[in-house]
């Protein structure tokens, strides 16, 4: 994901502004809130795109990789709940979630499927880029605050990366979850089920064989085996967690 920034605009004339801006990807059918919202943001200095479908706003997030996504939830072609998994399954880009049903217990569902905000419809621009922002500033604090070090290795959160000892390690995208998730609790026991959810995000139904098949290969990346462990300690019946070897 592009890391949002302050970006230096020459607008001429030695004119030279520096705009905090990010970029996002708006996904409403509506276009009159499509406009609107479009409209509030462009004027902040945020780049847009507006798309009117789950699909084409899916395939914008993948093309455009922005810094954040604004979903609507009531959409033709798909709904935006579906949308939102599918983000999930490619991206941690933040999402703020755009909606008409104001239940709790659907808000709730939506932050647990991984939305990072909601905002009700309906709302004014004002609003919106309030909520932009307030997105921003938690997502920058996981890319300012620098990777986390356990021992050799190195976790990049906000890139998304791993070095191990110095060298990328090409992980796909579960091992870098399990490994990033048992990393926040270096030296805990995590049960499989809790990994499964916060990896997975779905409800737990015998996906231990699925976890144990992506810790396998997580462990061969990290040069280690279960028998002969170093970072990734099996706790049998329990869990597993990450240690520092050092
Ligand atoms: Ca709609």
């Amino acid at each position: 994901m592009t890391p949002k920034s302050t970006r230096r605009v020459d607008f001429g004339w030695g004119l030279v502004k520096y705009l905090s801006m990010a970029s996002v990807v708006i996904i409403e059918d509506d276009a009159a809130i499509r406009g609107l919202a479009t409209r509030a943001l462009c004027e902040r200095g945020h780049c847009v795109w507006a798309e009117a479908t789950g699909f084409a706003g899916l395939q914008s997030v993948v093309d455009n990789q922005p810094d954040l996504v604004v979903l609507d939830l009531g959409l033709p072609d798909v709904d935006g709940a579906e949308v939102l998994g599918m983000i999930r399954a490619v991206s941690s880009v933040p999402v703020i979630v755009a909606t008409a049903r104001d239940e709790e217990a659907e808000i709730v569902k939506l932050l647990d499927a991984g939305a990072d905000e909601y905002v009700t419809k309906p709302f004014s621009g004002l609003e919106l880029e309030a909520r932009v922002r307030a997105v921003l500033r938690r997502s920058e604090v996981v890319e300012t605050s620098g990777p986390l070090k356990v021992g050799g290795l190195s976790i990049d959160l906000g890139a998304r990366t791993v070095d191990l000892d110095g060298d990328r390690l090409e992980l796909n995208r579960k091992e870098f979850g399990l490994l990033a998730h048992l990393a926040s609790r270096v030296g805990q026991v995590v049960s499989r089920p809790e990994l499964y959810a916060e990896v997975w995000r779905e409800p737990y139904g015998g996906g231990e064989k699925t976890i144990d098949v992506h810790l396998s290969w997580l462990r061969r990346k990290l040069g280690e085996t279960a028998a002969r462990p170093v970072y990734l300690e099996t706790v049998r019946g329990v869990g597993v967690k990450l240690v520092d070897p050092s």
